[in-house]
């Protein structure tokens, strides 16, 4: 997984200070992130004119600064590739970014009367001078299920469209109204006709590509029940044992991923 993890620090409280040296500077272009030659980071003393940094957060004693940074001529890559950035932390923070990039860039005006939106100065929030209406970053809540059934075989999928081809688990998001855990029960049906139950939540995760929190779950699929497959969703659902190697994603920043390869090793 990609989280800041100890001995690193994620402070993401808004506290905006004025750029330091060797803080760092994140820019995007739509799904796009610029870096410098060499897939390293802008930092501030690289720019010498005047630019607008707004505040983002900090890891640990570095403060990180969404800016536009097009003028010096970046590397533009697909922030996918910062799946498997190192170091670790670095990774969550573009990626990170990028989600409060496209927040920030999705409210411009005020979506209740059209007035262009100001910085709140308290609070991560951009409110409307003309109508009051306060906007928070927006975070789209998923929920992604790991079934097992009564021979302790693993339902794995793969996705019929996404650019994402590697094994996953059911997954989908969080409609309003609705539990994480009436959610997983949903998504399993709707996905694979499976009834499931005895859900044990495992973990969350922020997943910024998709602005979203994950809530994971393993559950039971009882009986011999038949997999349903939607086909517009997904191409695969099998089952498979913890002998089946080859469903491992191998990608080390997802909790999919994390999942998939614990049962293998017979940890989940
Ligand atoms: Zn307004």
């Amino acid at each position: 997984m990609y989280q800041t993890s100890q001995p690193h620090h994620f402070y993401n409280h808004y506290e905006p200070e004025l750029p330091k040296k060797g803080d760092i500077l994140l820019s995007y272009d739509g799904r796009n992130i610029l870096l410098k030659n060499g897939m390293s980071f802008f930092h501030y003393e690289d720019i010498s004119q005047d630019i607008q940094y707004r505040y983002l957060f900090k890891i640990d004693d570095t403060n990180f600064y969404l800016c536009d940074l097009m003028f010096m001529h970046p590397i533009s890559l697909d922030i996918q590739t910062m799946r498997s950035y190192q170091p670790k932390e670095y990774a969550f923070a573009a990626i990170t970014g990028w989600h409060l990039y496209d927040w920030y860039r999705n409210n411009v005006f005020c979506g209740r009367c059209a007035s262009k939106m100001i910085e709140d100065t308290k609070e991560r929030a951009m409110r409307c001078p003309n109508c009051g209406n306060l906007v928070y970053p927006r975070i789209n809540p998923v929920v992604i299920v790991a079934i097992k059934n009564d021979q302790d075989e693993l339902l794995v999928t793969k996705y019929a469209h996404a650019s994402y081809s590697k094994f996953a688990l059911v997954a989908g998001f969080i409609e309003i109204g609705e539990t994480s855990e009436e959610a997983a029960i949903r998504e399993a049906k709707e996905e694979t006709g499976l009834d499931i139950t005895d859900l044990t939540f495992y973990k969350d995760q922020p997943w910024g590509f998709s602005s979203s929190l994950i809530f994971t779950y393993v559950a039971k699929a009882h009986g011999n029940q038949k997999i349903t497959l939607e086909d517009h969703e997904l191409k695969i659902a099998q089952w498979v044992t913890r002998n089946d190697t080859y469903v491992d994603p191998k990608d080390d920043a997802s909790i999919t991923s994390e999942m998939i390869h614990k049962y293998l090793e017979g940890e989940l």
